[in-house]
């Protein structure tokens, strides 16, 4: 998922200094499995608006999904009555509400931080880089550009110590688990393949990404 952090009240309550009427709009997804942006987090930045500025008109709705367009009419009636909204969704959520409402300010209430997962409650791990050129298939299924601190691709820099990144004592170098998992696996052979350099064309470095698949288009 998208892990994202709300920002911190100060910066959301800078953002909104010169308007009166806002509505908060919420995202049921990511952000409301990352407690970031869902129906809880929404009426809890509406209670603490109101409690900061008592002037302001706040109403709230909380979207199906924000970086779908056709979830987005929901919102059409209250942002009639706003000067701004603030969008408690991804960046790509924010996106599609400031097309839809090319009129009306958007304000990001969170930070987009990276696509990652939760193993225990409160704590989200990055595990892609959005690369679009997987290779977990030779790596025991650990992302070398997500993990590893340089986005190494063909091994270890060297700098590693008792399995730990030389970049900080709290990383676990993502070679090191690359080695102990193919070698558990019986493949240490594919540390003998060298991976030729990627096609960076098909990850952010080759501009925005559009895919389309003609299967599902209309
Ligand atoms: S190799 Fe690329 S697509 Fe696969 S997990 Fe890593 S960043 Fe994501
Ligand atoms: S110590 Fe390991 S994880 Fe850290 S930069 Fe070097 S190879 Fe990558």
């Amino acid at each position: 998922m998208i892990v994202c952090e709300r920002k911190p009240l100060s910066t959301i309550l800078e953002s909104l200094r010169s308007y009166r009427k806002v509505v908060i709009a919420g995202c049921s997804e990511c952000v409301t499995v990352c407690h970031a942006g869902g129906e809880k987090e929404v009426a809890l930045l509406r209670d603490l608006i109101l409690l900061a500025r008592n002037d302001l008109t706040v109403t709230t709705e909380v979207l199906t999904r924000q970086c779908d367009v056709e979830f987005l009419e929901a919102l059409d009636g209250h942002v009639e009555k706003a000067e701004c909204v603030v969008s408690m969704a991804c960046g790509v959520g924010v996106q599609f509400l400031a097309e839809r409402y090319p009129a009306t300010w958007v304000i990001p209430a969170v930070d987009t931080r990276f696509a990652g997962g939760s193993r225990q409650p409160g704590t989200w791990e990055e595990r892609c880089g959005l690369c679009g050129d997987c290779v977990l298939h030779l790596t025991g299924g650990i992302c070398p550009v997500a993990r590893c601190s340089k986005s190494l691709l063909n091994g270890p820099c060297g700098g590693s110590q008792g399995g730990r990144c030389e970049v900080g004592e709290e990383l676990s170098c993502a070679w090191h688990e690359i080695h102990d998992r193919l070698e558990k696996l019986g493949r240490l052979d594919l540390l003998e393949v060298v991976l030729p350099p990627k096609d960076w064309s098909r990850a952010r470095d080759g501009g925005p990404r559009k895919l389309l698949r003609e299967d599902v288009a209309v």
